[in-house]
């Protein structure tokens, strides 16, 4: 598994940005329930996200000008339990998980 880790991440890192799907769900606030489950709170967007189409308005600058902002690097997509499940970096790294679901 590590092997094909490391394979996706070296297709991917030279157009690391084209990886998202720009879903949006990490640009609201989240929180987990009772059962580790994330829960997206889409009363709560960031103040940057345009709601209409989940593009972020500052996207360039983003780093800089947002405090809350920060980017979905390697460890992230591996390691940071609030990601969304369909995240396109979990669902393309954290492949142990499409493991786990597929003996499920
Ligand atoms: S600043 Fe960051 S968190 Fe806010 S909308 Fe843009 S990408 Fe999302
Ligand atoms: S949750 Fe993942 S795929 Fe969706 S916008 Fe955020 S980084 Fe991109």
């Amino acid at each position: 598994m590590f092997f094909r880790i490391l394979k996706a991440w070296l297709y991917w890192r030279k157009d690391w940005d084209s990886l998202c799907n720009r879903c949006g769900k990490c640009c609201y606030t989240r929180s987990f329930g009772d059962k580790g489950e994330i829960i997206i709170h889409y009363d709560d967007p960031c103040v940057n996200l345009d709601t209409e189409t989940n593009l972020c308005r500052i996207y360039k600058d983003r780093f800089r000008k947002c405090i809350g902002c920060g980017k979905v690097n390697l460890f992230v997509a591996l390691f940071y339990p609030s990601m969304p499940k369909d995240c396109a970096y979990v669902q393309t790294f954290r492949l142990w998980r499409k493991q786990k679901e597929n003996e499920e």
